[in-house]
């Protein structure tokens, strides 16, 4: 056999996974079938490895293996033929050989052949006499070698079929597509990932349907996109709710997307009816063996993300979106390390000033992140990343505590300011968070009424029996809530009644155009009139000049937060800002504009 294909046929062996597993019933019944069939003491599935015949079932032998050198069975693998020996010692290839040195006279073997062709090993019988072998037990021998084959196939498909949808998985996929490249390289082909459902529409189907009823919508959408490609290509079943395929081998980009959308408005109404109402396709352009399976499938697997995010249908991979996520991600999982060290992550805080007074009544805490390697990051990236996920809770409950001792440093040291404390969307679903803000400001032993926590309205508007919930036992804990970033989300008056809190902070885009932009003015003015009539105190966020800070307070605006004052500072630098800031002058300025 040449060396290549010696080579080959071990890749075929060893990609079966067979070699040195423990024995199988299944095998060993066909064993004694072969050994029943000859009348003979000793038979085995013998497998032909680099160097050794392994046995992965045996009758009438001790060991698990022999050297492959001058074994008969090694003779059976290479021609993929059967093999009769009717006398060892009368034949020169095996005279010399280690079977007839433990007294083997008599050897017939069946090939293991593979669909390719290849022979893994023998079925073999062995007898102590010299024998001959008639064509009918060598017939029924060769059966009983490809019912072991079956049970080889069938023992490796299992694993590799997903038992919902009969349909080849994930691992199958990984496994074809390298076989795609060392089998036609270098071509440029199309990866399909078919995405049934969100996360959480598939959480809602189950209860509300069951387990039965989602289970026939993933067979019926795995025979919609096997019937769909045709039986000239394989559908595979992924990940519970995702299929990938591959596009003809002369698909162009556009024109494939084109198809593929064509295909799913033309058949909307049946999805619908299937309740496959949300599909998303990603389309992932490859190299068959230049790109890593696993790329091809996560690119894929971004592309169909995309595809949702933008509720698009079909979307094409691509590179800068896929930097954006993995820029997510790894956000994600440097965050998570952050929370644990305490040396990248710290609060600044920056003043709030009352208009009337003067004076600095509060601080809002803003959480400041330096990675090790990116550098600063700044809370508009990571914050709305890590709110998607479960880090919200230990980010939240991290800036809870650093705050909560820094104010109960100030309070020791008769600096009394109220602190802000910002809160995500997913803390006000966490069932016991009120208490757990109570608990730790009891631990700080602060008194309720120096906290002040700020939602925006898209977080409450989210949830707004459960989070209306949490925040009025915050409230009625003694702490206070405010309404962050208003004018940007919903901003609807019927909503705002039902809102708990009495502080409304107005987002810094109004105050920041208000000076240029008269209709600006104008709405900030009734913004502030409306939120006092509903008994609302107003704070103006990003005031960066002594002009809005004058128009604000002839708008009769209660408290403002911005540049003008001081930008967010660290613990020392605040304390500095403090000791030399003067009410007074601050007043004085005021009043001569
Ligand atoms: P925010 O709560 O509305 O915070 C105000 C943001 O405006 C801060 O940005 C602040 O530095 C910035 N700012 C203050 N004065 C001015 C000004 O005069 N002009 C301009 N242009 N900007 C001003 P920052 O610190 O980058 O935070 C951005 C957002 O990230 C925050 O908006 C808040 O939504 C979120 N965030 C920050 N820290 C936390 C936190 O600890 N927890 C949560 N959940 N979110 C946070
Ligand atoms: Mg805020
Ligand atoms: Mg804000």
């Amino acid at each position: 056999m040449p060396p290549h294909d010696e080579e080959n046929r071990l890749d075929a062996l060893y990609s079966l996974n067979l070699l040195d597993t423990a024995p199988s019933e299944s095998f060993d019944r066909i064993t004694r079938m072969a050994a029943q069939l000859f009348n003979l003491p000793i038979a085995a599935v013998s497998l032909t490895d680099r160097d050794r015949q392994w046995f992965k079932s045996r009758v009438g032998i001790d060991h698990w293996s022999i050297p492959r050198f001058k074994a008969p069975c090694a003779q059976v693998a290479e021609s993929a033929r059967t093999l009769i020996v009717p006398d060892l010692l009368a034949d020169s290839s095996y005279r010399n050989s280690l079977l007839a040195d433990q007294g083997i006279r008599f050897y017939a073997g069946a090939s293991l052949t593979t669909r390719d062709g290849y022979g893994l090993g023998s079925l073999c019988v062995l007898g102590t006499e010299p024998r001959q072998a008639s064509s009918l037990e060598m017939n029924a021998l060769s059966d009983l070698a490809k019912m072991v084959m079956s049970q080889i196939e069938l023992q490796h498909a299992f694993g590799r079929i997903d038992p919902l949808s009969g349909l080849p998985n994930r691992t199958q996929f990984l496994d074809d597509l390298a076989d795609l490249g060392r089998d036609d390289p270098g071509q440029r082909r199309l990866a399909v990932l078919v995405d049934l459902a969100r996360p959480e529409q598939l959480d809602n189907g189950l209860r509300v349907m069951g387990a039965t009823f989602m289970d026939q919508v993933v067979k019926d959408a795995a025979r919609a996109i096997s019937a769909a490609i045709g039986r000239e290509r394989t559908a595979y079943h992924v990940s519970a709710t995702q299929f990938a395929f591959l596009a003809p081998h002369d698909a162009r980009d556009d024109d494939y997307m084109m198809k593929l959308r064509s295909y799913l408005t033309d058949n909307h109404h049946r999805l619908v009816e299937n309740f496959i109402t949300s599909a998303s396709v990603g389309v992932a352009p490859f190299v068959t063996d230049e790109t890593a399976p696993g790329d091809v499938l996560r690119t894929a697997h971004s592309a169909a993300q995309d595809a949702r995010s933008c509720s698009a249908m079909v979307s094409m991979y691509s590179s800068t979106m896929d930097n954006a996520h993995q820029r997510r991600f790894r956000l994600l999982s440097d965050f998570s390390k952050a929370l644990k060290n305490d040396e990248e992550l710290a609060l600044v805080y920056q003043p709030r000033i009352d208009l009337k007074t003067g004076k600095c009544v509060g601080a809002e805490a803003l959480l400041r992140w330096k990675n090790p390697d990116l550098g600063p990051v700044s809370p508009a990236e990571f914050i709305p990343v890590i709110e998607q996920t479960t880090l919200a809770a230990p980010a939240t409950k991290w800036v809870l505590k650093t705050a909560l001792s820094q104010l109960s440093q100030w309070l020791s040291s008769d600096i009394a300011l109220r602190i802000s404390i910002n809160l995500s969307a997913s803390n006000l679903e966490e069932p016991d968070f009120a208490q757990e803000v109570c608990r730790l400001v009891a631990e700080h032993g602060i008194p309720p009424d120096y906290v002040e926590l700020e939602v925006t309205e898209s977080a409450i508007m989210g949830n707004l029996t459960g989070a209306a919930g949490q925040l009025r036992e915050l409230i009625e804990a003694g702490m206070h809530v405010a309404i962050d970033d208003f004018g940007t989300g919903y901003s609807s008056l019927a909503y705002l009644q039902k809102l708990p809190g009495k502080i409304l902070k107005i987002d810094q885009s109004f105050i920041g155009e208000m000076e240029a932009d008269g209709r600006c003015a104008t709405l900030v003015q009734s913004m502030i009139s409306m939120a006092h009539d509903l008994g609302y105190r107003v704070v103006a966020e990003g005031v960066e000049s002594p002009g809005a800070r004058d128009s604000l307070i002839k708008m009769g605006c209660d408290e403002a937060q911005g540049y003008y004052y001081a930008r967010p500072m660290a613990p020392n630098a605040f304390n500095r800002w403090l000791s030399q800031y003067s009410p007074q002058s601050e007043q004085q300025n005021a009043s001569a504009a």
